[in-house]
C-alpha cells in the first residue's frame, strides 16, 4: 500500500474525549471512529489489526477441536423469553420491533440461539461432544461506554458454545477452551492470566477471567507474582488428551479478581510474590450445566436410550477490546507499537527524497521485496513520516535517504526497541522477511 494513496487519516492533536492512551493512539492513529457513543467504523489500519487479532483466534478455536458458524446480530425476543432471560437481562439489551411488531433484540451473547439451532440436530449422544463458534459483532447499551473500543457499546466478540454428555466430559471441553485461551493470548505477545472468576447460580470453581494487567484495567485483581512468569507457549498440547495437568499447573497460584479474592489465602503469600494491580478483562469462559439446554428443552437421547440433557459451557473472547488492549502494553510517547503478529504491515518504507532517482528506485526494490509493505511515497518532510511511522507502530521501519540510497545502504529501525541499523538492503530484508 502506498500512502499517497492511503486512507490512513492521522491526527496531531490529541482528541479531548480519550482519557486513556490506547483511546487516544486510536484516534489520534486513524484506527476508529466513533459515530455514536461507543460505537466505532473500523478504517484501514485498524481494520487490519482487528482481522488479524480475529484469525489467531480463529485458529487456536479450530485447533482446540471447535467449529466455526455465523448466527445473526438480530435474534427474536421469543427465544430469550424460553430461557427467561428477556425479562432478566435489563437495559443493557437494545430491544427492537420489526414491522410486524414482533420483538427482536440486538444479541448481547448467543446462548440461547445456539441451544436453539443445536437442538434442531442433535438426536443422540453420537452427536456429542461439539463446540461451536462464531466471531460476530454484539450489542450491549453499557451505562457507560469508555475508554473507546474497550468498552463499546458495539463490539466484536468470539463465543463459543460447548455441549457434553457428562458433567466430566464438560469440564474436558471446558479445559480445551482453558488451554486455547492461553494460547490465544500469548501469540498475539500478550499475558493473560487466567483468574478464579463468579459462577453464579451453578456454583463449584469452574469460570476464569482472562486478564491482562494494565493501569488502566477496570477489574482489581491479585496474582502470585510466579503467574507473571509461566510461558503459555512452553508446549503444544494435545487437545484429545488429558489437559488438567496443564490446567492444574495454571491455577496452582493464586489469583482473583475482586469478587472472588480471599483474604487468608492472600495473606499466606509471601508479599514479595504478592501483585495487586489492576487488569482488563479480555476472555471468560464459563461452565453452565444443564442452565440452558434444560429451559430450551435440548435433550439427546443416551447410550442406552434413555434421553439426556447435554451439558453446556460458554467462552467468549472479546476481540475488539483486545486490540485496545494491545495499545495499552505496547506504547510509548511517539505512539503504538505493534507485536509483530497483529500489526497491521510488517514494515513501513520511508522514503527520504521523493523524486531523487537513487532513492526512489531504492524504495521501490525495499516495497516490492517486502510481502505486503507500506510504503510512505509522500511529498512530505521526513520529520513528519517519521512521526506517523512511531504514531502509527508498523514493527520495522526502513528508512532510505539520498546519501545512503547513493551507498547503497538503508537504516533498519525496530519500532520495538528503538534500535536502529545501517545495513545494505539484502541484510535488512533478511531481518524483517
Ligand atoms: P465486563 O466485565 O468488562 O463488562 P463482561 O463480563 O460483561 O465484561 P462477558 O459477558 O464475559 O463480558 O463477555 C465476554 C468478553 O467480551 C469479555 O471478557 C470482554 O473481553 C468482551 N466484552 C464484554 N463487554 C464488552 C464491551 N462493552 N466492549 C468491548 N468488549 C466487551
Ligand atoms: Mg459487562
Ligand atoms: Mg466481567
Ligand atoms: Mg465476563
Amino acid at each position: 500500500m502506498r500512502l499517497s494513496r492511503a486512507f490512513l487519516p492521522t491526527l496531531k492533536e490529541t482528541p479531548a474525549e480519550a482519557q486513556i492512551v490506547s483511546h487516544r493512539l486510536m484516534l489520534r492513529a486513524g484506527l476508529v471512529r466513533q459515530t455514536s457513543a461507543g460505537i466505532y467504523a473500523w478504517l484501514p489500519a485498524g481494520l487490519r489489526v482487528l482481522r488479524k487479532v480475529g484469525q489467531i483466534v480463529r485458529e487456536e478455536q479450530d485447533r482446540a477441536g471447535a467449529q466455526e458458524i455465523l448466527m445473526p446480530t438480530i435474534q427474536s425476543a421469543d427465544l430469550w423469553r424460553e430461557s427467561g432471560r428477556y425479562d432478566d437481562y435489563g437495559k443493557e439489551m437494545l430491544r427492537i420491533t420489526d414491522r410486524g411488531e414482533r420483538d427482536m433484540l440486538f444479541g448481547p451473547t448467543n446462548e440461547e440461539m445456539v441451544t436453539d439451532l443445536f437442538k434442531s440436530y442433535a438426536r443422540s449422544y453420537r452427536d456429542l461432544p461439539r463446540n461451536l463458534y462464531h466471531i460476530q459483532w454484539k450489542f450491549r447499551d453499557e451505562v457507560r461506554p469508555r475508554f473507546g473500543v474497550m468498552r463499546g457499546r458495539e463490539f466484536l466478540m468470539k463465543d463459543a458454545y460447548s455441549f457434553d454428555l457428562t458433567p466430566e466430559a464438560a469440564a474436558h471441553s471446558y479445559r480445551q477452551m482453558f488451554v486455547a485461551y492461553l494460547r490465544t493470548f500469548a501469540r498475539m505477545g500478550l499475558k493473560a492470566i487466567p483468574m478464579q472468576a463468579d459462577t453464579g447460580p451453578i456454583g463449584g470453581n469452574l469460570s476464569h477471567e482472562f486478564i491482562i494487567l494494565a493501569e488502566t484495567g477496570e477489574s482489581q485483581v491479585y496474582l502470585h507474582r510466579d503467574l507473571l512468569a509461566f510461558d503459555a507457549l512452553a508446549e503444544a498440547p494435545n487437545y484429545d488428551g488429558d489437559l488438567k495437568p496443564l490446567m492444574d499447573f495454571w491455577t496452582s497460584r493464586y489469583a482473583a479478581t475482586d469478587e472472588k479474592h480471599d483474604e487468608a489465602a492472600w495473606n499466606a503469600i509471601p508479599a514479595e510474590h504478592q501483585v495487586s494491580a489492576r487488569g482488563i478483562e479480555v476472555g471468560h469462559i464459563f461452565y453452565f450445566g444443564t442452565k440452558y439446554s434444560k429451559a430450551m428443552g435440548l435433550s439427546v437421547a443416551g447410550p442406552d436410550g434413555a434421553q439426556v440433557i447435554p451439558e453446556m459451557g460458554s467462552y467468549g473472547i472479546g476481540v475488539s477490546r483486545l486490540v485496545g488492549a494491545l495499545i495499552e502494553a505496547n506504547h510509548d510517547e511517539a505512539g503504538i507499537k505493534w507485536p509483530d503478529a497483529v500489526a497491521p504491515w510488517p514494515a513501513v518504507v520511508i522514503n527520504l527524497k521523493q523524486g531523487d532517482a537513487a532513492c526512489d528506485a531504492l524504495c521501490e526494490r525495499m516495497y516490492a521485496a517486502i510481502p505486503d509493505a507500506l510504503y510512505d511515497d509522500r511529498g512530505e518532510r521526513a520529520g513528519a513520516k517519521f512521526a506517523d511511522a512511531d504514531l502509527l507502530g508498523h514493527p520495522w521501519q526502513v528508512v532510505v535517504g539520498p546519501r545512503g540510497a547513493a551507498a547503497g545502504r538503508v537504516e533498519l529501525k525496530r519500532r520495538a526497541t528503538g534500535e536502529k541499523l545501517e545495513l545494505s538492503p539484502e541484510d535488512a530484508l533478511a531481518k524483517i522477511l
